[in-house]
């Protein structure tokens, strides 16, 4: 229930990030009605093994499209909606529809691949998060192998025997973790060690300036290895990247080279290429 939320906001306060006067009017009221309003759609994105050119799964964005003002950009949007509790409604639902939507395309036929949902902390810390997402996976009848979760370094950063447990709780319902836009936080290494995820996902930035500075990449490669994750490259958007990446080792990707993040009509026309990317 979203009006249940209301309750929770300190006040309809516009989100110092937005300078435009446009951006001044996007106010936690218009985020409340947006779900109710049918304003909010998933995109979805493929990760793609590079060597293959298939894709090996997808990533669920959020897009926000308001009849006055447009498309706003879950940059600026996520922030109000963790900052007015409006991400824990948004959140599930997004979960919801993500599993829905995958199962949905099993069904169809389609060859299966994982789902990744983000994961804002607000909502990975609520006390029933594990619950809420066990009870989604039921509802939707996904198994659980096609659901992965993407979590930031500064969740992991928070109370760390919280996160460790709760992240046990959901590899042992056999979901997939993997920490987004890694490489921006501060996690030590000896921290990671302990954190039980599945794979990093090198942030966009980092992908930007290969050809000039890899020494960050390699770096997390390196770690990565002999942490024995999986590594996907966010961001790749040339054929230059693209190589570099794939002489480091790196043969996960996802970017504007191989997708744009797309509406679910037209992700599923990429399934029904057999998933291959052509470009
Ligand atoms: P993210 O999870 O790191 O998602 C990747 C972002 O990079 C997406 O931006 C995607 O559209 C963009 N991207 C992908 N490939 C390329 C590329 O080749 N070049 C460039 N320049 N960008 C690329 P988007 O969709 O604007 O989302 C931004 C952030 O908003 C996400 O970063 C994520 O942190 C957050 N977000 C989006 N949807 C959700 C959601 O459902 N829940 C939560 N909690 N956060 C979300
Ligand atoms: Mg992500
Ligand atoms: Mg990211
Ligand atoms: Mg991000």
């Amino acid at each position: 229930d979203i009006a249940m939320y209301g309750a929770k906001k300190e006040s309809n306060r516009r989100f110092k990030f937005y300078t435009s006067d446009m951006r001044n009017r996007v106010s936690s009221d218009m985020l409340r009605s947006a779900l109710e309003k049918n304003e909010l759609q998933l995109y979805y994105q493929p990760k793609v093994n590079a060597v293959t050119k298939t894709i090996e799964g997808m990533e669920t964005l959020l897009r926000w499209s308001n009849s006055k003002y447009g498309a706003i950009s879950p940059m600026e949007f996520i922030p109000l909606a963790e900052e007015t509790g409006l991400i824990i409604p948004i959140g599930e639902w997004v979960l919801k529809r993500a599993c829905l939507q995958n199962r949905k395309w099993q069904d169809l036929g389609y060859n299966p691949i994982r789902v990744a949902v983000n994961i804002s902390s607000i909502q990975f810390m609520q006390p029933d998060f594990t619950r809420v997402v066990k009870k989604t996976l039921e509802e939707t009848k996904l198994n659980e192998k096609y659901l992965e979760l993407e979590i930031t370094e500064s969740v992991a950063l928070n109370k760390e025997e919280e996160v460790i447990e709760k992240l046990l709780m959901l590899k042992d319902m056999g979901i997939q973790i993997s920490i987004d836009d890694f490489g921006t936080g501060y996690s030590s290494l000896s921290y990671l060690q302990r954190l039980p995820v599945d794979s990093l996902k090198i942030d966009r930035s980092f992908i930007k300036n290969i050809g000039s500075d890899s020494t960050i990449i390699k770096m997390i490669i390196g770690m990565a290895q002999s942490l024995e994750l999986s590594i996907v490259a966010e961001g790749v958007e040339t054929k230059e990247q693209l190589d570099y990446l794939m002489n480091l080792g790196c043969k996960y990707m996802q970017g504007y080279l191989f997708s744009r993040p797309v509406p679910a009509e037209k992700f599923e026309k990429l399934l029904a290429d057999n998933g291959i990317i052509n470009n």
